[in-house]
């Protein structure tokens, strides 16, 4: 499936909220705005201002220089048919006193989840820098096994609000922040592990958030964190918990009965 280049809206939203507008001020008075190249003069001093010409909130430079580039990443969240869609752009600002702002807006990632939760991730590869927003961009979009600097980008770079989110999650993940981890990332798990949005209703938010954040043991346990619950077991670290059921399993003990699981 094909998805469809950047709207328009959101373009327009990139431009105005992901990326840095300055008014170029000297020591005169003079501005510029690097937005729309309008120049007015002002005898304020002030660190903000809003161009008189384009409406623009600006930070003032006080500066004698004559470019400045700049790049920031933003993420677009919607529905592609049935499936969720994170998308993921790098917007590269040229601006050049007294010229209208050049903007320029790459996607660099998409990722794909299923209504059963499986997730996979479409993105160019990453150029080897210390920087973690370096891209090959003529690399081509293709799937990749190691998303750690996606979900990163995914996690702390700003959303285009107007967010559309798969029908069938009960979940508010949008107004819980996504629980801190990678939109993405979230979906999939609600979407693939029920048993969430149980703990979610009745547990605290450190259990919870320790099974949403190792999901192999929340599958793995549960059976055993049900009954262990059900005989008001008190966990103290439910990791070691775990492993210890896990230890359990190996030796072939029942792992429904109270008296090995509430040690
Ligand atoms: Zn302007």
């Amino acid at each position: 499936m094909k998805l469809r280049p950047v709207t328009k809206s959101q373009a327009e939203w990139a431009i105005r909220e992901c990326s840095d507008h300055y008014a170029y001020r000297l020591k005169s008075g003079k501005n510029t705005c690097t937005d729309c190249g309008h120049t007015w003069n002002t005898d304020c001093k002030t660190d903000k201002c809003v161009c008189p010409h384009c409406g623009m909130k600006l930070d003032v430079k006080n500066t004698q220089e004559r470019k400045i580039s700049g790049k920031m990443c933003f993420n677009v969240l919607r529905m592609t048919g049935k499936y969720q869609t994170l998308r993921m752009f790098v917007i590269f600002a040229e601006m050049r006193k007294g010229k209208k702002a050049e903007y320029n807006i790459v996607e660099i990632c998409q990722y794909w989840v299923a209504p059963n939760g499986q997730c996979e991730v479409i993105g160019l590869r990453r150029s080897m820098s210390f920087y973690v927003d370096c891209f090959a961009f003529g690399s081509g979009m293709e799937i990749r096994s190691n998303d750690e600097v996606f979900s990163f980008i995914a996690r702390d770079f700003p959303m285009y609000p107007k967010v559309k989110i798969m029908s069938s999650l009960h979940i508010d993940v949008v107004g819980n922040k996504f629980f801190g981890i990678s939109p993405a990332k979230c979906i999939s798990r609600f979407l693939s592990l029920p048993q969430l949005e149980t703990l979610m209703k009745n547990d605290t938010k450190d259990v919870f958030n320790y099974f949403l954040n190792n999901p192999t043991n929340c599958r793995y346990c549960w059976a055993s964190y049900k009954v262990a619950k059900r005989h008001r077991y008190e966990f103290h670290d439910l990791g070691l918990w775990c492993d210890y059921i896990k230890m359990l399993k190996t030796c072939k003990k029942d792992v429904h009965n109270p008296h090995f699981i509430c040690p």
